[in-house]
Formats: structure tokens, C-alpha cells, sequence
């Protein structure tokens, strides 16, 4: 089963059908803490009453969302990133030269806050949510590319501190 991250249009990231850890893997919430080298709180929200246990998921602030993404597809081999976006909201000039990866609009972050995605392959059909103003683009990120992304991203940083990669 490959594990699904849910990007709503607003609040936290969602992590969905992650298997647990095999062997002497760290637990979930460890890889995550690792993923981002920062001082996060994932919040694990049980299943509703009467579901099965692996219902539940994972909630992990929404700047994450890269670190995850290429550490789930890392270890797993691939991830499925499903990215909602506005229907309404038109790409205008403050969305363009919004910086990060944090895009919603209806551009479906074609125009900007799209870097860090850019390698992300985009699978199937835009799918539109019912009276909700929004729409939903699935991605898949396998382990070859979010190694390569990430090392690209260490260089980059070097780069800019003014050092030497080795
Ligand atoms: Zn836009």
C-alpha cells in the first residue's frame, strides 16, 4: 500500500496509509521528526469509532511538506501526494511572486510555488470536489527522484553559504 499525503486547502498536511516501521526502522513519528530536522509535533488522529485501527492518520504542519514527501518516498520506495487547490482563487501578481512551495490557487501552482514540486509526476485527471470550490491534483514521488530533489536542495544551500560540495 502506498501511503497518500492530503494537502487541504488550508490547515495541516495529512499523511494517510503509512505502514509502520519494519525491523530496526524508527517509528513514524521519528522519521518525520528526522525528515525535518525541526522541532515538529506530528499529532497521530485515531480512526472514528467503529473503523478499522489503520484509518487514523498523521497530522504534521503544512511547511513540511516536502521534508515528508521525499522521506516517506525514500524509505517506501514511492508516495502519493494529493494537492487541493481553489477553483476560485485567480493567479494573480501576489500569488506569482509568492515564494516557498505554498500554493492553492487555480493555477495548480504552474506559475510559482512550485519548485520544490516541479519533479513531482502528476497521475491522472484533475478532480473537481463538489460544492467545495476546490479541486484535486494527485502526484507520485518515487524514491529515486526525492533522492535526487533533496541532494539537489544540499547543494543548492551550500552553494549559497558560499562553500564547496564534496
Ligand atoms: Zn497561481
Amino acid at each position: 500500500m502506498t501511503a497518500t499525503i492530503v494537502r487541504p486547502l488550508h490547515g495541516r498536511i495529512q499523511v494517510r496509509g503509512l505502514r509502520g516501521p519494519r525491523g530496526d526502522e524508527p517509528s513514524n513519528r521519528q522519521m518525520f521528526k528526522t525528515a525535518t530536522g525541526a522541532a515538529i509535533r506530528p499529532t497521530w488522529v485515531p480512526a472514528p469509532e467503529g473503523a478499522p485501527g489503520w484509518e487514523g492518520h498523521w497530522e504534521i504542519a503544512r511547511p513540511h511538506l516536502t521534508d515528508v514527501a521525499e522521506e516517506i518516498a525514500i524509505r517506501d520506495g514511492q508516495v502519493e501526494i494529493e494537492m487541493h487547490y481553489s477553483t476560485a482563487e485567480q493567479c494573480d501578481q501576489r500569488c506569482r511572486s509568492a515564494e516557498g512551495d505554498e500554493c492553492t490557487c487555480s493555477c495548480e501552482g504552474k506559475y510559482h510555488g512550485n519548485s520544490h514540486h516541479a519533479s513531482w509526476i502528476e497521475v491522472g485527471d484533475t478532480t473537481l470536489v463538489r460544492n467545495s470550490g476546490s479541486k484535486v491534483v494527485t502526484r507520485t514521488l518515487s524514491r529515486e527522484q526525492a533522492e535526487k530533489d533533496r541532494s539537489e536542495r544540499f547543494r543548492e544551500m551550500i552553494r549559497q553559504i558560499g562553500g564547496r560540495p564534496t
